[in-house]
């Protein structure tokens, strides 16, 4: 028996003590208007059919209990206090198969943490965020997912002047940051940090022990096989401050983020990031930064003498590197269809890495072409085809394995530019469409050049969403 859809909305996060929140309602807007639904995000959850006016913030689901999330951050390496400066938490909804996912919207006017912002979003950047997160859970990496976009009525105000406003709503296992500690941790308020700590292994972590070391590491490596997987499909995420980290594991706040045509460890497409620290080959050394970040707000609770608790974390912290490296590894192998493990994999696997860098060769189709026979033979290629003599899987396994380890689409970032300019315009036809390409991205016989050629141009730049 199916359950009629419905609101369903809890509030554990507001048990927690009052610095972590302020109560605030989204600011009723003047025309809202639906630009897309996420209907199949909609089953899951178990919510009703598209209602501009709850998705816009001017009407409240029943249940909801409207709250901004404190938080503080490292922003490029400076600390300082945030918040949700453009969000709203409605609440918590309980799906029918009874998890739990925050619902929130992002652009819904001002809150206490606003600072001099204006809590609202425009329209390109949050259909770029429902673009970029649904592809990549079709990719299968954790993600938040967007469920609905709408679009204001009213103007949003911005360096490039006056831009349609629009509200995304954003959902997620939780928004627990890296920042939400450090927010606690500044505040010098130990049973707050044990609260939000409890709060956090309840809720992502409930198989994990009550000791905040072995929380600490189950957080690291959810981490490390995150970013593996980021790097495994060629993701920059641009922003990668500590305020854009979150506890569950999920890749969180779609900003400057993009996807690498030709592989460059130092591609960096953010028009803020001038010295490449969140470039793609940086991005495990970043978390790792981040982590450490995370490890001195809970000192606290690792030891309550001061000494002892940086020795907890100075025994954590180091893990990460071999926690990626083999998330990474497995990974890689998978990209090139080898089912067994030889010492000297890391060697190959390097050497094709070294070789599109110096050819410039694009870092998805040379995977693609790969999995699909249409890599030219060259020397490396020789050596590849020897390493899969020396398993016993047949061809097929070796195919199949590749063919879905290695997309055949990623959000190419003239794809996107085109279809959310066509959008800006009024005209989502381009946008359906790549939403559609991008739902199934291991689909190697679909033959559709234009969404899986790179565009060529040099240097693409993105911008932050604000
Ligand atoms: P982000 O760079 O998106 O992670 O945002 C960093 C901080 O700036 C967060 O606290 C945001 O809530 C805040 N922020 C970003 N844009 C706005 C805006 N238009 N109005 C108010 N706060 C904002
Ligand atoms: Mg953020």
């Amino acid at each position: 028996m199916t359950e009629p859809a419905s609101w369903r909305l809890e509030h554990t996060y507001t048990r927690l003590p009052e610095m972590f929140f302020t109560e605030v309602e989204p600011t009723a807007v003047k025309e809202p208007r639906m630009v897309i639904f996420n209907h199949a995000l909609a089953a899951e959850l178990g919510l009703p059919e598209d209602d501009a006016a709850i998705y816009a913030g001017n009407a409240l689901p029943p249940g909801a209990r409207p709250i901004a999330q404190a938080y503080a951050g490292h922003q490029f390496a400076h600390f300082t206090g945030l918040g949700d400066g453009r969000a709203i938490l409605l609440g918590e909804q309980i799906t029918p198969a009874g998890d739990r996912f925050d619902i929130q919207l992002k652009g819904p006017g001002p809150t206490p943490y606003s600072r001099r912002g204006d809590g609202r979003a425009a329209l390109g950047p949050m259909l770029r965020e429902y673009v970029i997160s649904e592809a990549m859970h079709a990719l299968g990496i954790p993600t938040t997912r967007s469920l609905a976009v709408v679009t204001t009525g009213e103007k949003v105000w911005r360096q490039d002047g006056g831009l349609p406003g629009a509200v995304l709503t954003r959902v997620a296992a939780s928004h627990i940051r890296v920042g939400t500690f450090e927010w606690a941790a500044a505040h010098r308020d130990p049973a707050a940090l044990r609260a939000l700590a409890e709060h956090t292994r309840q809720r992502h972590y409930s198989d994990v022990e009550n000791d905040p070391a072995a929380l600490f590491e189950a957080v690291m490596e959810r981490q490390a096989a995150l970013i593996a997987k980021w790097m495994l499909v060629g993701f920059i995420h641009g922003v990668m401050n500590t305020d854009n980290m979150a506890l569950s594991g999920e890749t969180i706040d779609y900003g400057p983020c993009a996807f690498m045509d030709a592989y460059d460890p130092a591609t960096v497409f953010s028009s803020i990031d001038r010295n490449g620290r969140y470039a793609y080959g940086n991005q495990a050394p970043i978390a790792q930064w981040n982590l450490a970040r995370l490890a001195e707000a809970m000192l606290p609770l690792f030891h309550e003498d001061e000494k002892q608790a940086v020795e907890v974390a100075n025994g954590l912290i180091p893990r990460f590197e071999g926690r990626f490296k083999h998330h990474w590894l497995a990974g890689m192998r998978a990209k090139l269809g080898l089912m067994t493990e030889e010492a000297e994999d890391a060697v190959l696997i390097q050497d094709l890495l070294d070789w599109m860098k110096e050819k410039g060769a694009d870092f998805t189709n040379t995977f693609a072409a790969l999995a699909t026979g249409r890599f030219e033979s060259n020397e490396w290629h020789l050596r590849w085809s020897e390493r899969l003599k020396r398993q016993a899987q047949t061809a097929d396994e070796v195919s199949q394995l590749m063919r879905r380890s290695n997309p055949a689409f990623i959000p190419r970032n003239h794809k996107v530019e085109e279809a959310l300019a066509a959008a800006n315009g009024g005209d989502l036809n381009p946008l359906q469409r790549l939403l559609t390409v991008l739902a199934d991205p291991f689909d190697h016989t679909a033959e559709l050049p234009e969404f899986s050629e790179p565009s060529g141009q040099g240097s693409y730049q993105t911008f932050c969403g604000t």
